[in-house]
């Protein structure tokens, strides 16, 4: 997959230009610093899924990150929606990312640009394999006093994209991750669920990210009536666990079939919830 053709049209500095045209400068601050956040949104029949959350999201990233973007939340959404015309897109995924300019080579941003970006291309399935493999991933999540986990930012993604290598060199399609306390945290991009004695548990987004599918799922088993306990978590509990699922933009929810050499047989209860989200599509 090469991105720079898969995506047509793309915004940037206030215009939508051939994708080939969008240049940026090597030299640009997020570039060398990681000083940037970004979003992933969905297109189900023309429509972004649940925009205007992903748009608040990316706000709040801005302003954890101290990133002063001269465009208000409905302009942004306005310039999504364009995106995916401009792109005649009717399924896929939107990536508006908010980074800065060349003004700076320090890590200082005082004189440094804010600029937003926003793409979009047709993505089908994000994991080739209906139920996943995971293992344990050696890197921890930060706590919240280290790193700025509540933002959706590419510094965020270092250790999680280290992770998920290692993962995929070893024959697996994703990890686990525990947080700097050992709990479980998440995978490389989707939040995780599990399920055991007609009880669905997930970790807190203390040390990972506040999914919106996550909330998602989350007012499914509200209205279904079906218990959960968001909490803290230790790894045996998920892995003595009866069924495992992720929960993430791009790979909607997907069932886990093994975490090392643990195997899960069951995959019910995803597909129970996958029908559930499947009519929010429409
Ligand atoms: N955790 C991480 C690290 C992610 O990258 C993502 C994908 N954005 C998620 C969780 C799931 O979040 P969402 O449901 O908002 O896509």
């Amino acid at each position: 997959m090469n991105f720079e053709e898969i995506c047509k049209i793309i915004f940037l500095k206030n215009k939508y230009l051939k994708s080939k045209d969008s240049q940026i400068h090597v030299l640009s601050h997020s570039l060398h610093f990681s000083s940037s956040v970004f979003e992933g949104i969905r297109v189900y029949n023309k429509k972004p899924f649940f925009l205007e959350e992903h748009v608040d999201r990316l706000f709040r990233s801005c302003a954890i990150m101290g990133l002063n973007l001269n465009l208000r939340k409905i302009q942004v959404i306005d310039i999504c929606n364009e995106v995916v015309k401009k792109n005649k897109l009717n399924n896929g995924y939107i990536r508006p990312i908010v980074f800065r300019g060349a003004q700076s080579m320090a890590p200082d941003t005082k004189n440094c640009e804010v600029l937003l970006s926003v793409a979009a291309w047709r993505w089908d399935a994000f994991y080739k394999n209906s139920s996943l493999k995971l293992t344990l991933a050696k890197w921890k999540k930060p706590g919240p006093d280290t790193s700025p986990v509540a933002a959706k930012s590419s510094g965020s993604y270092q250790i999680l994209t280290l992770a998920k290598n290692e993962a995929m060199k070893k024959g697996f399609d994703d990890v686990v991750m525990l947080d700097y306390k050992n709990y479980v945290a998440e995978s490389s991009s989707c939040n995780i669920f599990w399920f055991k004695d007609e009880m669905v548990f997930t970790p807190t987004t203390k040390c990972s990210l506040a999914g919106i599918t996550r909330k998602i799922v989350l007012n499914i088993l509200k209205n279904e009536k079906i218990n959960y306990k968001v909490g803290n978590f230790r790894i045996n509990e998920l892995i003595n666990s009866e069924e495992v699922f992720l929960t993430g933009t791009a790979s909607e929810i997907v069932n886990v079939c093994q975490i090392d050499k643990k195997k899960f047989k069951k995959k019910k209860f995803t597909e129970f919830l996958k029908t559930r989200f499947d009519l929010l599509k429409i």
